[in-house]
């Protein structure tokens, strides 16, 4: 699968009058200014939601990597917000955000992109999201990692981070120019890694691993026995939790990485994270 995909979800966690206000009165065209002076090429379609939250997972992580000797700095190529009808597959429609493993057209009349960007749906993740509660997204709410208004952005930065990581690490062996100028490496695996087809093994396959991570990680990340996923949910799950009610990180978010998670799961997190 070379896009991973969330469930429509809605939030309930860390939205505080503050940050509701600060979102408010939030510059779009200047957010995206500040993006590309740091090589983001960001549209957000005039998305105070998306472009406050893109900017704050952004410096969190930023944060956290000088904290806490974490390798979370990576910044997409590429950040959209988009809507449904824009899609070229009508089978991401109703996702709340997805992230490309390799470059590919998703979008009608652009791109194509590269690997490694980042889209999130204009019509999903926007003011008033309180109101936009239902009872099917909260039924589908159990399902994530966190309640949190950021984590659908936390979950899908955190793919585009460990790609990046496997590709540093195994390279890029791709058609995508900017990935093979930047990671490509001579017999190189990194994208076949990225893809999963030799990564999905019989470990998560196991109805009793499965349910551990259900318990631990989340329902989506037990049941889509993705490696991929399972990471996007782990690390989104504990950033969130070393982060106060300001969103300022207090805590390395490793150390909350649960107790009873199978160990050969705690090994391939500190792999990917070369830790
Ligand atoms: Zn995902």
């Amino acid at each position: 699968m070379e896009i991973n995909v969330n469930k429509v979800q809605s939030f309930k966690g860390g939205l505080t009058p503050k940050i509701l206000n600060d979102f408010r009165n939030i510059n779009v065209k200047k957010v995206e200014e500040d993006f590309s002076s740091v090589g983001v090429d960001a549209r957000f379609l005039n998305n105070k939601f998306i472009s406050g939250s893109s900017v704050l997972v952004a410096n969190i992580l930023n944060e956290i990597s000088g904290k806490y000797k974490l390798p979370f700095d990576f910044l997409p190529f590429s950040i959209r917000a988009y809507d449904d009808k824009n899609l070229v597959c009508d089978t991401l429609e109703k996702c709340r955000g997805f992230c490309i493993t390799d470059t590919k057209c998703v979008l009608n009349g652009e791109g194509p992109f590269i690997g490694t960007s980042l889209f999130f749906n204009n019509s999903l993740l926007k003011f008033p999201i309180l109101e936009s509660i239902n009872t099917t997204i909260n039924a589908l709410l159990n399902n994530m990692s966190s309640s949190h208004f950021l984590q659908t952005f936390f979950h899908e930065w955190f793919h585009c981070i460990q790609n990046n990581l496997i590709y540093e690490k195994y390279g890029y062996e791709g058609k995508c120019p900017v990935l093979r100028a930047k990671y490509y490496k001579p017999e190189a695996n990194g994208l076949y890694i990225t893809q999963e087809k030799d990564v999905i093994t019989n470990f998560l396959l196991n109805p009793q691993i499965r349910e551990q991570v259900c318990k631990f990680v989340s329902k989506y990340a037990g049941k889509t026995c993705l490696y991929s996923e399972f990471f996007a949910e782990l690390m989104s799950k504990i950033t969130i939790n070393s982060l106060d009610s300001k969103l300022n990180p207090i805590k390395n978010p490793l150390d909350n990485i649960p107790k009873g998670l199978p160990l050969p799961l705690k090994e391939y997190v500190e792999k990917i994270l070369n830790i």
